[in-house]
């Protein structure tokens, strides 16, 4: 089915994400994530694609047993900075065959020894190329990345919603957030997104921090704003790891709550192949996605 279908149908959606194995003597136990995550039987699942798509047959396979095998529904991620076009024709024709229906097209992170190449024979720059060539391709259901905060690449922030409304006039459907650890951030960039004529759905990205170590490396990522709310939380609880993870998941149901209630329908966990953070916080929403038509 696809997302949009979804999306409709629910009043308050909430989804997980996990992410590929990088070797074959891993995948059993991503795989054993996934199927705990599946159980709690989530609006979709998501699956990301390894920079430069070095993982890309794990993300297929994953997806494709979500679907079929979990009764879930899931949204396959491809990338496409790093590949030829005969490589990106071949894995949307795998996706097809798949019967993979919800393809999230991301440009995919510029490799750091190619920060400085003259780009123009690149056969990708941008996602909106990669949306394009899936919208000519098929009939996916097509989502792409937003930044409430700003890409970091951006010189600023309206010409960023300037590439992203093209983004979506190429054919996304829906957009999905980097992370963010204030949720007036994300109201306040949805006024301008709206304003801009993005009127998609967006779902709320959410990245629940477990451990002190994830702080370090939700900042690289994403260079998101840590409010000092959050901050304090860590300080306090950073050393002592079950009591950060309970923190951690209390903050984050509290941003969803918070999201739900000020008219975000969907909001997706970057859950990071824990079923555990998963199930914590599905159970603390039980009675509010409950309420689901
Ligand atoms: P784009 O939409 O191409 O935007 C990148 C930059 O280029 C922005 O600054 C934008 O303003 C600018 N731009 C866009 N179009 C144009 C244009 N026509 N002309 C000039 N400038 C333009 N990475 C992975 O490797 N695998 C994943 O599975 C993955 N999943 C992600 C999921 C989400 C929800 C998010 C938010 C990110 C994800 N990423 C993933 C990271 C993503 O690949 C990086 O953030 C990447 O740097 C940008 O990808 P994009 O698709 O947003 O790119």
């Amino acid at each position: 089915m696809k997302l949009t279908e979804i999306f409709a149908k629910h009043t308050y959606s909430l989804s997980f994400e996990v992410f590929p194995p990088k070797t074959d003597s891993v995948y059993a136990d991503v795989q054993t994530a996934t199927e705990q995550i599946a159980r709690l039987r989530p609006a979709f699942m998501s699956v990301t694609y390894g920079a430069g798509g070095g993982t890309s047959k794990y993300t297929l396979r994953i997806a494709e047993g979500i679907k079929k095998s979990c009764g879930v529904e899931s949204l396959a991620h491809l990338t496409c900075v790093s590949s030829t076009k005969e490589t990106v024709k071949e894995r949307i024709a795998d996706f097809k065959a798949a019967g993979i229906e919800n393809v999230m097209a991301l440009r995919g992170d510029i490799p750091q020894d190619r920060i400085n190449e003259d780009r123009s024979a690149w056969a990708y720059r941008h996602a909106v190329e990669l949306v394009r060539e899936l919208k000519a391709s098929g009939d996916f259901c097509i989502g792409g990345a937003c930044y409430p905060e700003v890409h970091p690449e951006s010189n600023n922030q309206k010409e960023d919603i300037r590439y992203l409304k093209e983004k979506v006039d190429a054919g996304c459907a829906f957009l999905t957030t980097q992370m963010f650890f204030d949720n007036n951030l994300l109201y306040n960039y949805l006024y301008k997104i709206r304003e801009a004529g993005i009127t998609v759905p967006v779902i709320a990205g959410i990245m629940p921090i477990t451990s002190a170590k994830q702080v370090e490396r939700a900042l690289k990522l994403s260079g998101s704003f840590m409010p000092r709310r959050f901050l304090s939380l860590v300080d306090t609880f950073g050393n002592d790891p079950s009591a950060m993870k309970q923190a951690g998941i209390a903050y984050a149901t509290d941003q969803i709550i918070d999201l739900y209630a000020n008219g975000i329908a969907n909001v997706h966990v970057y859950s990071m192949n824990k079923p555990d953070v998963a199930e914590s916080i599905q159970s603390n929403l039980s009675a509010i996605i409950g309420k689901n038509a």
